[in-house]
């Protein structure tokens, strides 16, 4: 059929929807410091990145909602001021006028309990544990995992899984320090007690999660705070069990897109099997007066990133 002013041909065609990402906000009221590996981090400067996100994403009025990749106040946060600075940077997501879908990472657990930190991300299961997923229209499924399910930090001392991630530390990292990775090699340098696991009961959630958007031809985009592909990542920055996660999501081909944080630098693979991985780059790690963070247009076959400073824009063109 033809068009009256006949320019049909060239219009561009529009994201079925649009979501926003940010990652690492690590907030915390104290003077700017260093990483381990020296580098520099703006503890008071990252809120006013967030600040400029939330801005930006309300501007642009087609975000359907947006994405917090984990690590929202930094661990150095004096401890009597942990509940006010989770609750001062939860208040600024709390100013984009649409759903903002959180997940943990080590230094919100550093700060504050599950108990006490779940209910302020309202991520609200009953179980203590931070895994769900959503669907923004029938042909998408968003996956968060929790990759803090098994880990030494965030549960109570003598939990089940704090004694679980201890033996496997003790097993994994001879070092006194566990969060040194000294006289690790290669992969198994991600053995430090910055970094969990994904337990075997969320394995089975995904499994179950794959499978059900397998037969209802969804698509899934996987977010998780730690990364889930060497590829895009330093050893170090890596999910305990990345490999028997992949290995789940490696059986079904419904999965697009693995998102993370936690490796400030970033990062982007395409996996042995065609899967994009994207690490965001830390918001904490902008000098004053830069930004890092963005925004994503999801089409049928591709995710656009289009990020502002120093999140890196990118096509993620679907191999399969
Ligand atoms: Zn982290």
């Amino acid at each position: 059929m033809g068009s009256a002013n006949g320019f049909t041909g060239l219009q561009v065609k529009k994201p079925l929807f649009s979501f926003g990402v940010i990652s690492d906000v690590q907030y915390a009221d104290i003077p700017d410091g260093r990483s381990f590996l020296g580098v520099p981090r703006y503890y008071r400067h990252s809120i006013l990145v967030l600040q400029r996100a939330v801005k930006q994403w309300n501007l642009l009025n087609n975000l359907s909602f947006a994405i917090n990749f984990g690590d929202i106040a930094d661990g150095f946060c004096p401890k009597d001021r942990s509940m006010e600075t989770v609750c001062k940077v939860v208040n600024e997501f709390k100013k984009f006028r649409c759903p903002v879908y959180h997940m943990i990472g080590n230094h919100c657990l550093y700060n504050l309990p599950r108990s006490e930190l779940l209910p302020l991300l309202k991520i609200q299961r009953g179980d203590g544990c931070a895994y769900y997923d959503f669907c923004p229209v029938p042909g998408y499924r968003f996956v968060v995992l929790d990759g803090y399910d098994i880990s030494a930090i965030g549960w109570p001392p003598g939990h089940p899984k704090t004694k679980q991630a201890m033996q496997l530390l003790q097993v994994k990292n001879p070092n006194t320090d566990k969060n040194s990775p000294v006289g690790l090699q290669g992969l198994d340098r991600r053995f430090l007690m910055f970094n969990g696991a994904v337990g075997e009961e969320q394995l089975q959630w995904l499994d179950g999660v794959l499978q059900e958007a397998t037969s209802l031809k969804q698509k899934v985009v996987v977010c998780c705070h730690l990364p889930l592909d060497p590829g895009a990542s330093t050893e170090e920055a890596l999910l305990w069990n990345f490999d028997e996660v992949m290995e789940v999501i490696h059986h079904y081909n419904c999965v697009k897109v693995c998102l993370s944080g936690h490796d400030h630098k970033g990062g982007h693979s395409i996996d042995s099997r065609g899967i994009h991985h994207k690490v965001f780059e830390a918001a904490l790690e902008c000098p004053p007066g830069t930004d890092a963070f963005g925004y994503v247009d999801v089409y049928d076959d591709r995710l656009l990133l289009f990020g502002t400073g120093r999140l890196e824009s990118c096509d993620l063109y679907f191999t399969h």
